[in-house]
């Protein structure tokens, strides 16, 4: 197939452009920089299979030639206040990618036939009051909360790709993606993998925000990027949670860091992020279990075992 992977200098969009590749099909990858990195897709210059197309996908996009899939990743991900590419910072950048960027990128999908796979994800929840979350929960959001612009962005997304398929018959699929990490996560995009890390591996103490009884559930990328792929390979048209179903709370999180990593300077609690961080969060995955006999293999230790060297590595440490 020829595949355009928006997002593709982003973190998760650089892994699928390596595993497509190795599939041996051909890709086209198309991003802006606002959040990704040149250096993820580096590797690649030379691959005479990967094609890059500097845009922003809430312009009018082009490609030439035919195109058989577009997965839609580009988008702002980290939720941190402080960070320069949160979407705290990118309120607007970050809706237009989720309306614009989807409603271009289908439109794209519509004229090429295309398969279409949308990156959503477990924040279209909210701050659930459903546990663990199903795909048929509807979520708990607040338009006009800190998190709306991308929260409601993903929705927003969700509805128009339905729309697309039930109007226009485009061949779309949806992935809802929780909590995942590994090598290329962004040091300094502030999510609590990327900050944990590089605190544990400076000798400093974890920042734990709030108490640290929130839970989350981490996925390894390797895992992610394979349930994405046979997501994209099969013919199911509904939302998809993807995750590992482990959840542990954000204390055990940071303890389970400094562990692996053999860091001794600790815990350090500071305040909780907002009154919307969400409190719960853990996939149901019987959906990608039953339809695509997927599952997570990777446990969190042996995921920051494979992500630490290249943590090393950008921190000048190896
Ligand atoms: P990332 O920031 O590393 O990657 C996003 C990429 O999109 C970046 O390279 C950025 O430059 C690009 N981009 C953003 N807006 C763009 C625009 N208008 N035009 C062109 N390119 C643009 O983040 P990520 O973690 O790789 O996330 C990728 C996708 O997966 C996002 O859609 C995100 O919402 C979704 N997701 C990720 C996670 C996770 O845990 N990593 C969880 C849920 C959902
Ligand atoms: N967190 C933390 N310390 C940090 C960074 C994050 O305690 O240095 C917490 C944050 O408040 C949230 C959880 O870790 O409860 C996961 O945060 P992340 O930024 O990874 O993404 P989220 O799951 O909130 O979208």
């Amino acid at each position: 197939m020829r595949i355009l992977i928006t997002g593709a200098a982003g973190f998760l969009g650089s892994h699928l452009c390596d595993h497509l590749l190795k599939d041996g099909h051909e890709v086209i990858g198309m991003d802006n920089f606002v959040t990704g990195s040149p250096d993820n897709i580096a590797h690649l210059a030379d691959n005479d299979n990967f094609s890059f197309y500097r845009r922003d996908v809430s312009e009018y996009i082009f490609v030439p030639g035919k195109v058989d899939a577009i997965l839609h990743f580009a988008s702002p991900a980290s939720p941190n206040p402080q960070s320069k590419s949160g979407y705290f910072n990118l309120p607007i950048q970050t809706m237009k990618a989720g309306a614009l960027g989807t409603h271009n990128c289908l439109g794209l999908a519509r004229a090429q036939n295309a398969r279409f796979l949308l990156a959503s994800t477990s924040e279209i929840y909210g701050d659930p009051e459903v546990h663990p979350q199903v795909e048929t929960y509807t979520g708990n959001v607040d338009p006009i909360g800190t998190r709306a612009v991308y929260d409601e962005a993903k929705r927003f997304a969700e509805s128009l790709t339905m729309a697309y398929h039930r109007s226009h018959n485009v061949n779309t699929s949806i992935v809802r993606i929780f909590n995942t990490y590994g090598p290329r996560l962004d040091l300094e995009d502030g999510r609590a993998l990327p900050n944990m890390i590089k605190q544990a591996l400076l000798g400093q103490p974890l920042t734990v925000y709030g108490d640290g009884s929130q839970t989350r559930s981490f996925c390894y990328v390797d895992d992610l990027i394979d349930g994405i792929v046979k997501l994209l390979y099969s013919e199911e048209h509904f939302p998809v949670n993807m995750g590992n179903p482990h959840e542990r709370t954000i204390l055990q999180f940071a303890e389970t860091i400094n562990k692996v990593t053999g860091n001794t300077a600790g815990i350090t609690y500071v305040d909780a992020r907002s009154a919307r961080d969400p409190q719960r969060r853990r996939p149901d995955i019987t959906r990608a279990q039953t339809i695509l006999n997927w599952e997570p293999k990777v446990s969190l230790e042996e995921g920051l075992l494979r992500s630490i060297p290249y943590f090393k590595q950008k921190l000048g440490l190896a």
